[in-house]
């Protein structure tokens, strides 16, 4: 990063991750251009900036902003490519990454990177409290916590970055290096941004480009995608698997079987490369329930392994770790229903996953945002696992279809009300309604939220509201 001292350096977006880039590149003597199309108001972070005598271009994106004497356009993920400063820097040939390549070339301390569709914020999550608590100095940062140029510019070679990462962030990366790299799994999500799956797999691959053998790759043996991925490895693959029994990697004896559920005692094992095996704890132990979390459990194990976390120091926190808020969380009873808010599950198969790991007759609520996902992924757990379905938001037609052709008879659908609180709190009346004790209400959308509210955290406290004041 010193080489850009003097040159420009243009920052295209300006959320709290474009605001610790420039503040990287001014410090290091560049001289830096932040650009973002919201109106100034809109920008209450530009104000900081400006203060230390960085140039803020807010409202519209200028014709020239980048040129020929622009030595590096950092661009926030969420911005697409056809932007036209993205545009311009294609034309002058001028490079352009993310702010998590920004970090990388920072960062002093090694790097665990989390991609994958579902189970990245609780894996990255519970690899910090697994370090934290076995002694070990972890940062956890990216898409949760701080952003990575932030941890990167105050971590030191006694510290492990334990990064969240996107498939956007990483679709702007070239050297971009993971001491230990871990891809959970890959399912059809955010096929509106890459253009089609093909794009959303190469991105993630990404992250294991420039490993090489000093480093490891951590994939989910169970999904196809992950094992196609391993054929190209330069990293020291270190597989897990809920379904096989490995040879080497980290597993569960005995495995268990697909679209059956278990009442055996099934044992975490690592296999070593020197053929040993060693007992770590039993999955019923783990503090959170769920197939998916078992799975979440073995990557993060894989992951504190190769940190060199020896397995007795992980058992506190395999055991003790209760998750993160909107992701299949506990949020009371009421009338003697269980509410649980699941707002995170913006996706089929995230959805999919939530009901499977629960075992009382469940009313679920869904619907939001639509992505041109297939539904009928959901078709099986309405068939087998609901009692019945509210569903509201852009998608409830689409989702009321799949419950019909499931022969569930249960199902409301949920017109607008005049505001999107209104709506998900009629929601959760029409859900208490068809529940009865003993029953499970749960908020599990498999779509994302933008078509009625701000973000899903913003969904998953109305959830939880309307619950208690039923
Ligand atoms: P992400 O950060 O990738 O969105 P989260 O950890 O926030 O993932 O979990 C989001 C939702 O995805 C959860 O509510 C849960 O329903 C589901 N989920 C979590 N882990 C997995 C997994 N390994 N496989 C499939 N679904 C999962």
């Amino acid at each position: 990063p010193a080489t850009y001292r003097d040159r420009r350096v243009v920052v295209l977006g300006l959320a709290r991750s474009g605001v610790s880039v420039a503040k990287v590149f001014h410090a290091l003597g560049a001289e830096v251009i932040v650009n973002d199309k919201k109106e100034r108001e809109l920008c209450p972070e530009a104000d900081e900036l400006t203060a230390l005598g960085i140039s803020v271009l807010c409202g519209y994106h200028p014709d020239d902003l980048v040129t020929s004497e622009t030595a590096l356009l950092v661009k926030n993920p969420g911005i697409p490519y056809t932007a036209s400063p993205v545009q311009q820097a294609e034309a002058h040939g001028v490079e352009i990454v993310t702010e998590v390549e920004v970090a990388y070339w920072l960062s002093e301390a090694p790097i665990i990177g989390i991609t994958g569709s579902n189970g990245k914020t609780t894996t990255t999550t519970w690899i910090g409290e697994l370090l934290g608590s076995a002694g070990f100095n972890p940062i956890v940062a990216g898409n949760i916590g701080i952003p990575l140029c932030e941890a990167a510019a105050e971590a030191t070679k006694d510290n492990w970055i334990v990064a969240e990462l996107s498939s956007f962030q990483l679709k702007g990366t070239s050297a971009f290096r993971p001491r230990i790299a871990l891809l959970l799994n890959i399912a059809e999500t955010h096929l509106d941004y890459h253009g089609g799956m093909e794009d959303y797999v190469a991105s993630k691959a990404k992250l294991f480009d420039n490993q090489t053998a000093d480093d490891v790759a951590v994939l989910n043996w169970d999904d196809a995608t992950c094992r196609a991925i391993a054929d190209h490895l330069a990293a020291k693959l270190l597989p897990f698997s809920l379904y096989v029994r490995l040879d080497q990697g980290i597993c569960i004896e005995p495995p268990f079987e697909r679209g059956k559920d278990s009442d055996k005692e099934h044992m975490i094992v690592w296999r070593k490369e020197d053929g040993t095996e060693q007992a770590i704890l039993p999955v019923s132990a783990l503090g959170l329930p769920g197939r998916h979390n078992a799975g979440n459990a073995l990557a993060a194990i894989a992951a504190c392994l190769a940190a060199g976390v020896a397995p007795e120091a992980m058992l506190p926190a395999l055991q003790g770790f209760r998750g993160v808020e909107h992701r299949l969380e506990y949020a009371g009873e009421i009338n003697g229903v269980h509410y649980y808010n699941d707002s995170k599950a913006t996706n089929p198969m995230a959805t999919t996953m939530s009901v499977g790991s629960l075992s009382a007759p469940i009313i679920l609520i869904a619907g939001g945002l639509d992505r041109g996902s297939d539904y009928m992924e959901l078709l099986p757990v309405f068939r087998d696992r609901l009692k019945g379905l509210v569903t509201l938001g852009q998608t409830r037609e689409k989702l009321a279809k799949v419950a019909e052709l499931a022969g569930l008879t249960n199902v409301r659908l949920v017109e607008p009300e005049e505001d999107a609180e209104s709506t998900l709190r009629r929601a959760v009346r029409e859900a208490a309604g068809l529940a009865e004790p003993g029953d499970i209400v749960l908020l599990s959308p498999a779509c994302a939220s933008w078509d009625m509210f701000a973000s899903f955290e913003e969904r998953g406290r109305i959830f939880k509201e309307s619950a208690h004041t039923l």
